[in-house]
């Protein structure tokens, strides 16, 4: 049934313009429609859905192009604005990793602990980490550091900081993990226990057409019109005010300099369900002692996809290039925040401030989840 466009009586009806058609750009555009605006969404690719876009061919599973995209989060709001646009499949993540040799759950679990330590080690371990954390309670790696214990701030401290967050951390980021703001390596906890999920969330489901639909049927209203292979550009201004979602340096002509972002390349690879052999069930594979790639996911794990093929989706990670490949992660450094802060002020030194919101991952400069994105656009829908 078609939305009956609400314009209560007495809103002044602003124009707006919406760039970048993401779960960001799209809960916001949403969200104005909805309030009775008019909005006009542009994006410069030539589909929605940013990075969580995904498509599916004849006779192989639902491909997340950008990388595996799996939804979860503690807020009940953001689930169920999300849930007025979709239904859902549960879906529990699970992540292995291999290393010297093995394929161990991760994040690391006592398992992870009995298939890389021998002799009467584990159970040292295990010991030690039941002492002090109850079960399967979240560790983060500076948490094990900060243990009496030499079995955790030195045996298994070490073997997890050299095995699985090192190499895989300097090649993801260019740079060590020391450098880097805690809450990276937080993201990827140890558990005391032998719980495998990879996240601890209310809600951990996936859309059920996949996340492209979800955003076509956000962005599906008459409020709004969407626009896609357009590169956005000041234009004479024929809108009130913006919300951009594209990135802040990008916005102000690199003016105070060039923000530093990572990139990434994505190889999809067709394969029979049997050539993953061992590996079959496990949704992503992390690879930290790889020299390039980081990790592999197959996508008909995610999917729940019932054929006999799959595609897989290869991330190797690398420096973003402007104008050779795309910007994915913004680098959490202390450096990269205060020049953010710097482009932030002088968004509110000048009258850019009065019209225009920065916003998602590229507009705010942060590593942030899509619930969280969808968070801070429904925040800016109700204050901007
Ligand atoms: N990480 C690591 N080894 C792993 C998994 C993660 O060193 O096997 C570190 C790495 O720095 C990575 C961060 O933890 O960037 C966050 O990992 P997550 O899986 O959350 O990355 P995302 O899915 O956001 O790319």
């Amino acid at each position: 049934m078609a939305e009956i466009p609400r314009r209560p009586l007495g809103v002044n009806v602003m124009k707006y313009l919406v760039v970048g058609a993401g779960f960001s750009g799209a809960t916001f555009a949403r969200l104005k429609a909805e309030q009775g605006h008019s909005v006009r969404v542009i994006e410069q690719r030539d589909h929605v859905a940013g990075n969580a876009y995904d498509s599916q061919k004849m006779g192989e599973p639902m491909v997340h192009r950008y990388g595996p995209h799996l939804f979860h989060t503690n807020s009940e709001r953001v689930y169920k604005f999300l849930s007025r646009f979709t239904e859902w499949y549960e879906y529990r993540h699970r992540v292995r990793a291999r290393v010297l040799g093995r394929v161990v759950p991760l994040p690391f679990n006592f398992l992870s602990i009995e298939l890389c330590f021998s002799g009467r080690r584990p159970d040292e371990i295990k010991t030690a980490m039941r002492e002090v954390f109850k079960d399967n309670q979240r560790v983060t790696l500076r948490e094990l550091k900060a243990q009496e214990s030499p079995h955790l701030n030195k045996t298994l401290y070490d073997f997890v900081y050299e095995n699985i967050f090192e190499n895989y951390t300097q090649k993801m980021w260019g740079m060590d993990l020391e450098k880097l703001g805690p809450t990276v390596a937080d993201r990827v906890p140890l558990i005391a226990g032998y719980d495998d999920s990879y996240f601890t969330d209310r809600f951990q489901c996936m859309p059920a057409w996949g996340y492209t639909q979800l955003v076509k049927s956000m962005l599906d209203h008459e409020n709004i019109e969407v626009v896609t292979g357009m590169r956005w550009r000041e234009n004479g201004r024929e809108y009130d005010r913006m919300y951009f979602t594209g990135s802040i340096d990008d916005y102000f002509g690199h003016y105070l300099g060039h923000l530093e972002y990572r990139s990434m390349s994505f190889e999809l690879k067709s394969l029979a369900t049997g050539e993953l052999r061992d590996e079959k069930g496990t949704a992503t594979m992390n690879l930290p002692d790889h020299p390039k790639v980081t990790r592999y996911s197959d996508m008909a794990v995610i999917t729940k996809f019932p054929g006999e093929n799959t595609v897989v989706v290869v991330e190797t990670p690398g420096p973003y290039v402007p104008g050779v490949n795309e910007p994915y992660y913004p680098i959490p450094t202390g450096e990269a925040r205060a020049m953010y802060h710097r482009y932030e002020k002088l968004a509110e030194d000048t009258e850019v401030g009065m019209r225009v919101r920065f916003g998602g991952r590229l507009g705010s400069y942060q590593y942030l989840n899509m619930d969280q994105a969808v968070a801070q656009a429904m925040k800016a829908a109700e204050e901007f």
